[in-house]
């Protein structure tokens, strides 16, 4: 009583949304809690999610002391003996059946750097097999979006949705998945009377705020849109010039919907034909139009051909690149984005690299080791029946095993499994088990384990699903309000956490568990060769530093520590919110506590961040806006032999093989480059300029970025993303410094909030 108040502000860990919490602390504790009133994401509420998230922290379920499974009863052991049995059992794993028998399960709640870290730990172990939420929510949408215009993300944010004319929901219940989105729905629905569609097979909770309800049959989400776009195509609603600037292979997609009469449409989605005319015609006249898809649309065994559709809709009426349109996908955890980003997938390393050799050379080099040695991390793989031997170098570039099948290489004949043994062990950090499809055979799979490891601030579903009677640890983890870290909500805005109270109990946050780990397993000393690590915590902000130097490919290198929490404290002095009514307004920053990537920087760039993807309004005082995207409807595959396949998703049905992120940007920086008169290859020069200034290899993974203005600098107010002959992309700056932004508030924050908190000094 009577201690100082401390505020402290973290987000909200719920969901995608990115709200951002005010603490209040006494004496350590975490006594109150209060919505930001000035984010421009939250405006002052929480949904009844976040208003108890403190409960996450103080709630009486958490773990207290790490334990393990003794003859099917727990006993308390200290962290020194986990961690040290668990490394021994990992390391005999290993030497019996490689390192791609111990599975590791990350999570979309980690902070990026945490996640980060886990996707390097597994670099360090020397297996692929590494996976997170993702693979059971939207990984059909990166692979669905970035295959269409490359960056696998949502195009705007979830206030600039006010400015929609027009906005269709299909497979998203955000009334109750992500609350506080819908106020700025419905501030637009109020303000601009926009035209909300709810087009779900259940009349749910967002249904009941539609302007109109549109039932149709679940699973029939291609002949519901198809049925749209025959609509469209049939009154010449279609955005022609859009089209013809920007879109390619829309003429496939054209003869296909030819096909989907309003009668057949009709019969397979049971949507009135006059109800989806009228759907058909708002979307494509009253614009701005949004496109707004959660997991209702995802987790179908077409999930990347859903998303396929939905793209080739907002193409077709050319809803992308402008405010208050695009594609809105609403994901799940509160850092899903940026999980998948920083690469806890099977497919990619860190920032959507591939796993080839330029790829690894890349983030050696970050990580100051030899590609040799992170290549002898991983294991030979001996001949089987069917299938050659495999080099170690032929290991380390083929993807991991999905996490929704890690079981199948346990409870199968090893013979029968694409690595050298079946998985044996499995560390799970921030993953729940009751969504995991074929719940039958994953509890076969857990019961066979030999080591099973659950970190976590509770006791997760992994712990006691299954019968095990040994082998198993449960360590307590920290939550996200006892550390320190950033996260990428759904709209692509790195926002910086601070710490709220110390670890709870003997709980340890993500980074420590890691490090102690890896110091055990022997590889510390590599691992965190750029990294402080204090009292066997490694530092986050240096890991988003590291995050920072290799991550010029998403535009994860413009938000260093200090921007993130500078935005974080600037209060009053950022454009707020309702903002930019005019499609025409230039890119400005400020419309988040954070910074939405691509954000690229350096201490003498500082780039506001992407609020609004493939904005072609960007450009306009430098000669009209005219830089041309282009957009893929139909996806070009590259053969083993060399040789480009078109291939239409829509047709040919699910495809999933993970992020081409690389293969979006040539087509969306085409323009810019003829733009500059650099539509030719490159000569072998310039090539090994660029390479040599970025550090990077002439094998297509590379990225080079010319900080001192020399052979590829360009003039563009922004800078630009460049490719030359499709074997190498650089990237450009010439920006002022500092990059002008507007600062006048547009929406005023309570008064006495802001005198409350400090502000950055401008
Ligand atoms: Fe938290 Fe999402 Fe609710 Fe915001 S909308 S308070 S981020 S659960």
């Amino acid at each position: 009583v009577g201690a100082p108040t401390e505020i402290r502000k973290n987000i909200c860990t719920h969901c995608s949304v990115g709200c951002t919490v005010i603490a209040e602390v006494q004496n350590g504790v975490w006594v109150g809690q209060e919505p930001a009133w000035d984010s421009p994401i939250n405006r002052g509420s929480h949904c009844a999610k976040g208003a108890a998230v403190r409960e996450l922290v103080h709630g009486d379920r958490r773990l207290k002391y790490p334990m393990k499974l003794v003859n099917g009863e727990w006993q308390r052991v200290s962290w020194d003996q986990a961690i040290n049995e668990i490394g021994d059992k990992m390391m005999e794993i290993r030497a019996k059946s490689g390192a791609d028998s111990v599975y590791l399960l990350g999570s979309a709640k980690f902070s990026n750097e945490g996640g980060y870290l886990f996707r390097k730990f597994a670099a360090f172990w020397g297996t692929n097999s590494i996976d997170h939420q993702a693979r059971i929510c939207h990984s059909t949408t990166v692979a669905g979006v970035a295959n269409t215009w490359g960056y696998g993300a949502m195009t705007n944010s979830y206030n600039d949705m006010r400015n929609s004319k027009t906005i269709v929901f299909m497979g998203s219940n955000a009334a109750e998945a992500h609350p506080v989105s819908l106020q700025h729905i419905l501030s637009g629905k109020e303000l601009n009377r926009a035209n909300v569609f709810v087009l779900d097979p259940r009349f749910t909770r967002t249904a009941a705020h539609a302007t109109e309800y549109v039932r149709f049959r679940g699973g029939t989400d291609i002949a519901v849109i198809w049925g749209m776009l025959h609509h469209i195509f049939n009154n010449g609603w279609e955005d022609k010039e859009f089209i013809k600037q920007r879109v390619y292979g829309m003429d496939q997609i054209r003869a296909e919907v030819a096909k989907w009469t309003p009668e057949e449409v009709e019969r397979v989605t049971g949507i009135p034909g006059e109800q989806l005319k009228k759907v058909a015609e708002t979307f494509a006249k009253q614009r701005p139009s949004a496109f707004v898809w959660c997991m209702g649309g995802t987790q179908h065994t077409v999930g990347t051909a859903n998303v396929r559709a939905y793209c080739n809709l907002l193409l077709a009426t050319g809803n992308v690149g402008s405010f208050g349109g695009g594609a809105n996908i609403f994901r799940g955890h509160c850092n899903v984005q940026g999980a998948t980003d920083i690469g806890l997938d099977i497919t990619s390393l860190p920032l959507y690299y591939g796993l080839v050799e330029g790829a690894w050379k890349h983030w050696g080099r970050v990580w100051e080791v030899e590609y040799d040695y992170l290549q002898s991390r991983f294991d030979e793989v001996p001949a089987k029946a069917g299938r050659p031997a495999r080099t170690r170098k032929q290991n380390m570039e083929l993807p991991g095993i999905p996490w929704t099948r890690w079981f199948d290489a346990t409870l199968s004949n090893p013979d029968d499994v694409d690595q050298r043994d079946a998985v044996k062990g499995v560390v799970i950090m921030g993953h729940g088990g009751n969504t995991v499809p074929r719940m039958t055979e994953m509890v076969k799979g857990l019961e066979k384990l030999e080591l099973l490891v659950v970190a976590d601030p509770h006791p997760t579903t992994f712990a006691a699903i299954s019968d095990r009677k040994n082998g198993t640890y449960l360590l307590p983890a920290c939550t996200q309000f006892e550390t320190a870290g950033s996260r990428t909500a759904s709209n692509r805005s790195l926002q910086w956490g601070e710490q709220i109270v110390k670890p709870i109990f003997e709980s340890k946050d993500d980074y420590e568990i890691i490090y102690r780990l890896s110091a055990k397993l022997g590889f510390a000393d590599k691992m965190f060769k750029n990294i402080k690590v204090e009292n066997n915590r490694p530092s986050p902000e240096d890991l988003l530093r590291e995050i920072n130097r290799g991550g010029f490919s998403t535009g994860y290198s413009g938000q260093s520590p200090e921007r993130l929490k500078a935005h974080m404290n600037n209060q009053g002095k950022f454009d707020l919110v309702t903002l930019r009514a005019k499609a025409d307004e230039p890119e400005i920053g400020g419309d988040y506590y954070g910074l939405p990537w691509p954000c690229w920087g350096t201490p003498q760039i500082k780039h506001p961040g992407t609020h609004t993807l493939y904005n072609t309004n960007l450009h306009a005082k430098d000669g009209g806006g005219t830089f041309r995207a282009r957009f893929g409807v139909v996806y070009e595959e590259k053969q083993p032999d060399g040789s480009v396949k078109n291939v239409n998703m829509l047709s040919e049905g699910s495809y999933s093989k993970g992020s081409e992120l690389t293969d979006g940007y040539p087509e969306f920086t085409y323009g810019v480059l003829k733009k500059l008169g650099w539509d030719k290859d490159l000569t072998a020069d310039e090539l090994a300029t660029i390479n040599k200034i970025g550090g990077n290899n002439p094998d297509g993974v590379g990225w080079a970025v010319d900080l001192s203005g020399g052979i590829i600098r360009v003039t563009l107010e922004h800078g630009v993303m460049a490719y030359g002959n499709g074997k190498a992309r650089a990237v450009a700056w010439n920006l002022p410094d500092p990059v002008p932004v507007h600062r006048e508030p547009i929406y005023t924050a309570r008064p006495d909030l802001v005198a409350k908190y400090p502000t950055r000094p401008d």
